[in-house]
């Protein structure tokens, strides 16, 4: 298959290179989400490419563990350069890939990955990966030394693809690890762009490579003994596969998983600024955001103001050519999803009986013709809803809102935290008090006050209960890429006499 788009085909990346090998057991398009045209083809990695992958990392390991912090960190710091100013043309490439409008992926998408990179590369010049020194008595004291944990698996989800790479492999490598990653097969091309920029920054051969393929690939990697730790980006039920496979080897285990977040609208919040909150936690990214509030929880009394206002402000989603700087909502990720999204919109209607505000399955109004045979879907808005429907209980990953109306504080709470998902949570309203007695009570990793999605470096991430283990970025971040080794000296010169005297 020829190259499509100025797309050259993607091979397994090792040894500093990509690797075309006669062995692959197949490729797969990517494809622009906007219009179903294939971009690239990809040549799926074949489990001796995994390996070269593999053992290419675990070469690199002796030498890049033992560079001192802060001589990664220039390294490092380089790469967070060449990511800024080349972050218009990775933005085109996440817009091609992912269907995200270029107004987010320019903004947003490497700007956060890159800000992620900075905050490592500094932490680590800072002393970040300093162990502690515990004095027990005059002559005896003990240390401690973060060590890294070796060849690292990262696997991605489609949603952020070089956002999930660089939140994965900046904390894995500032430690002093390797790391093989892997891709989601929906939204493979930015990761030889940022092998290539780790390259150019100085990163060692080695140090970072990339295998492509589904859901195979990534189990040969959870599954082989050479990688010392998985971290994973994906669905609730891979999640669970994954970490099986991994508990095989007892690996470390990082799962970012699903949600099913609620938004809570107090009593007293300002109407306004929660519809911008609730428009903002269900439209952007299209919905494909995985701390999406989806069950807007709103005051009966409040009900109809609320409804009225979201439908005044859902006139600003605005589909499109993507390269247009005025559309600020695009196309689901692949047809397998528009499938899915579509599939729960029709049993919202159908079978939850959920009145539907407005949106549905079709096409948003006004869409150029050439975007016609895309995967579009209009911004939707479900209410009258209830804590059994299935829109409300299950992850949707696409732009549907549910409303849901309540009595009193207490209850709120208590339906907010029925689910199994404990990914996100937020919380509008006036009385700041309240707001955060209700954020104690909420069953959330992720949680805001009168905003939402906003996640910086310095903010460490994670889920509760099944949405995900462990955490990403800030400090906390990077305990999550070494193990520890404590070790007690003793400077009396005596070994205690158990065994030498009567
Ligand atoms: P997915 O679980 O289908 O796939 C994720 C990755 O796992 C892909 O690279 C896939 O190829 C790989 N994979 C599939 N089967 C595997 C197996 N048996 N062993 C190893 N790897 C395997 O998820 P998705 O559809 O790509 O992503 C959407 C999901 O990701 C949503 O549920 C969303 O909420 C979640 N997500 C979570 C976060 C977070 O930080 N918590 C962030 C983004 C997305």
């Amino acid at each position: 298959m020829a190259a499509h788009q100025g797309q050259e085909d993607r091979h397994t990346f090792y040894a500093g290179k990509p690797q075309p090998s006669s062995d692959s057991p197949g490729q797969f398009s990517s494809t622009d989400p906007s219009t179903a045209k294939p971009v690239c083809t990809i040549h799926t990695s074949s489990p001796a490419s995994i390996t070269a992958a593999i053992q290419s990392a675990q070469d690199a390991f002796p030498s890049w563990s033992s560079t001192p912090p802060l001589d990664r960190a220039r390294i490092l710091q380089r790469a967070v350069s060449l990511l800024r100013a080349r972050n218009d043309e990775l933005a085109r490439i996440e817009t091609l890939d992912t269907g995200k409008p270029f107004s987010e992926t320019s903004a947003v998408d490497i700007v956060t990955g890159a800000d992620v990179l900075e905050y490592f590369a500094n932490l680590i010049a800072g002393g970040g990966l300093n162990g502690e020194s515990i004095r027990l008595r005059p002559s005896a004291w003990v240390y401690t030394a973060k060590e890294p944990l070796g060849v690292c698996a990262g696997i991605g989800a489609w949603n952020y693809p070089i956002q999930i790479a660089l939140w994965k492999s900046a904390p894995c490598l500032a430690a002093g690890n390797c790391m093989v990653y892997k891709p989601s097969e929906f939204t493979p091309l930015h990761a030889q762009y940022l092998a290539a920029i780790y390259k150019e920054a100085g990163v060692p051969d080695g140090v970072f490579n990339v295998v492509y393929g589904a859901g195979d690939v990534g189990a040969q990697l959870t599954s082989h003994p050479a990688i010392a730790k998985v971290s994973f980006t994906g669905q609730v039920s891979t999640g669970e596969k994954v970490a099986g496979s991994a508990a095989g080897g007892m690996k470390y285990v990082t799962m970012e998983l699903g949600g099913k977040s609620p938004l809570v609208v107090l009593p007293d919040a300002d109407v306004n600024q929660a519809a911008d909150g609730a428009l903002l936690a269900n439209f952007y990214s299209s919905g494909q955001v995985c701390t999406n509030g989806t069950r807007v929880f709103v005051p009966k009394t409040m009900k109809q103001e609320f409804e009225q206002t979201v439908l005044e402000k859902i006139r600003f989603v605005r589909a499109g050519d993507l390269f247009d700087m005025n559309t600020n909502f695009g196309p689901l990720n692949s047809k397998v999803h528009y499938d899915k999204v579509v599939g729960m919109v029709k049993q919202g209607i159908e079978k939850d009986k959920a009145t539907l505000l407005c949106g549905g399955t079709a096409q948003p109004r006004g869409l150029p013709g050439g975007l016609k045979d895309g995967y579009w879907i209009e911004p939707t808005v479900f209410t009258d809803c209830t804590d059994d429907m299935t829109i409300v209980k299950e992850e949707i990953f696409g732009p549907v809102m549910s409303i849901l109306t309540y009595d009193t504080v207490d209850e709120v709470v208590r339906r907010a935290n029925n689910t199994e998902h404990g990914l996100a949570a937020g919380v509008f309203g006036r009385d700041v008090n309240e707001c955060h007695t209700v954020i104690s009570k909420l069953q959330a990793g992720i949680t805001w006050i009168n905003t939402w999605g906003e996640s910086p470096a310095e903010m460490a991430v994670g889920g509760w209960k099944q949405s995900g283990v462990g955490v990403e970025n800030g400090k906390r971040g990077l305990e999550a890429w070494v193990r520890n080794k404590s070790t007690l000296v003793e400077m009396g010169g005596e070994v205690p006499t158990v065994f030498s005297k009567l």
